[in-house]
């Protein structure tokens, strides 16, 4: 029956779109609900003010989609290497991916991209219809299935809503699930900048008193920068003239790329930690943004929120076999145990890591310059870190897995 699907996924975003895609070339009719919709209008010449470091793991997620190519296409910046140091005592730490014998730790990829590459890929998914511009009004669950009704009065029914519609949930909200976490008194300014030297392909991030400052290589030669900072000074940067705004934003980089000789575009976004309670309910799965938000100083959000869909679509495919139906708790709770806790996980390490370096008390400012020395020295911790930065660590799904040739 037309409106009739096995998976409503709501949100066509990055997560959202990897599902549907994980779920192509299965018996599954799925549907995509978006707001708004990838759109390929932009230059060329211009860099999106919103980039993703994305990393191995992602990758082999995209490849294994058959997304990757589109991606590739428009523009991916492989980095290699990887500086943070702090600026409160000086201790520093190199990544460079030769130490695990890998050609680069990961890409910087614009947000744009990745889900314009994802949404053309859906449209030659037989089993997948993308339904846009349209959003989510309300939905009702009952013991068969889920009633949707969409903003432009549509209406379907499914066996499985799925929310990947980011941190401002609606299918969370009617869920009712809880969610726990804070505000972080720190606003992330990001920009698009061209510096003097080259940034040899390296990410570069300084942990400065108010927050961490980091630039990401683009391949042209610019970079992109999340600079965390205050509230009020974040508002205020992104006000600044040209040239006072290049000023401030070199010293806060220690000049290590010389000046800043351009900016292009500013944009501001408040950050907070958020985590839902439950991932599941009957008939009803969060992934992505909308499940949890973290602090983007590790670059992570985007790449956890992957691997929630393809675990996801692991757990629904499996249900598919066995014959069960896909909407159950029982069979959902699978991907909510295999989720919950490495994302936990993950946003536990970063907060810690952000409010150690948050800390100017003298206590804190040593150990954590002599955790970076030490871990800047010792071969398998650096290892160990930066195979789990890449994403190459962990219980992972099997498309999140290095293709076996
Ligand atoms: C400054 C900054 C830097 C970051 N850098 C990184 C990084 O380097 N690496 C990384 O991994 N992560 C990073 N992140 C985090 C990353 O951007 C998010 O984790 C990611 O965007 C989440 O993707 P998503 O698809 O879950 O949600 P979203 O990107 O929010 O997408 C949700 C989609 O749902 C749609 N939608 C919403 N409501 C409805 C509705 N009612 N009906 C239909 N559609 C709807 C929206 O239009 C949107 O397309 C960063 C975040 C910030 C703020």
């Amino acid at each position: 029956m037309q409106n009739e699907y096995d998976v409503a996924i709501i949100g066509g975003g990055m997560v959202g779109s990897a599902l549907a895609c994980a779920l192509g070339g299965s018996r599954l009719r799925v549907a995509v609900v978006e707001k708004f919709p990838a759109d390929a209008s932009w230059s060329a010449e211009s860099v999106d003010l919103r980039v993703s470091a994305i990393t191995r793991a992602s990758q082999h997620i995209f490849e294994a989609l058959g997304a990757w190519q589109g991606m590739a296409e428009r523009r991916i910046s492989p980095y290699t290497d990887m500086e943070v140091w702090d600026a409160m005592g000086g201790a520093s730490i190199h990544f460079d991916a030769a130490e695990v014998g890998q050609p680069y730790l990961g890409h910087i990829i614009e947000n744009r991209v990745i889900q314009l590459a994802l949404w053309e890929r859906l449209e030659s998914i037989d089993n997948v219809t993308r339904i846009f511009p349209a959003g989510l009004e309300s939905f009702e669950v009952d013991g068969e299935g889920v009633d949707l009704l969409l903003d432009n009065g549509e209406r379907l029914r499914s066996k499985l809503i799925v929310g990947a519609d980011g941190a401002n949930s609606k299918v969370l909200e009617i869920a009712g699930s809880s969610v726990g976490g804070w505000m972080y008194d720190q606003h992330a300014l990001v920009a698009t900048v061209r510096t003097e030297h080259s940034h040899l392909n390296t990410a570069w991030q300084r942990f400065l008193p108010e927050g961490p400052l980091a630039f990401l290589p683009i391949s042209d030669g610019r970079a992109s920068i999340v600079w965390s900072c205050r509230p009020e000074r974040a508002e205020a940067l992104a006000e600044l003239d040209e040239a006072s705004f290049c000023k401030a934003l070199g010293e806060d980089i220690d000049h290590r790329l010389g000046q800043i000789t351009a900016v292009e575009g500013r944009g501001v976004y408040p950050l907070r930690l958020r985590h839902v309670d439950h991932y599941v309910h009957p008939r009803v799965a969060l992934v992505g943004d909308a499940a949890h938000s973290i602090h983007p100083l590790a670059g992570q959000g985007v790449n956890i929120g992957l691997l929630d869909a393809a675990s996801l679509a692991e757990v629904v495919l499996q249900g598919v076999e066995q014959r069960r139906d896909i909407g159950e708790v029982a069979l959902l709770r699978r991907y909510e145990r295999w989720r919950k806790g490495q994302n936990l996980l993950m946003m536990g390490s970063m907060d810690a890591f952000k409010r150690s370096f948050g800390s100017q008390q003298a206590p804190i400012r040593l150990a954590r310059n002599l955790g970076l020395a030490i871990a800047d020295r010792i071969t398998p911790l650096k290892s160990a870190i930066m195979r789990r930065a890449m994403g190459l660590g962990g219980d992972l799904p099997k498309l999140a897995q290095p293709p076996r040739y």
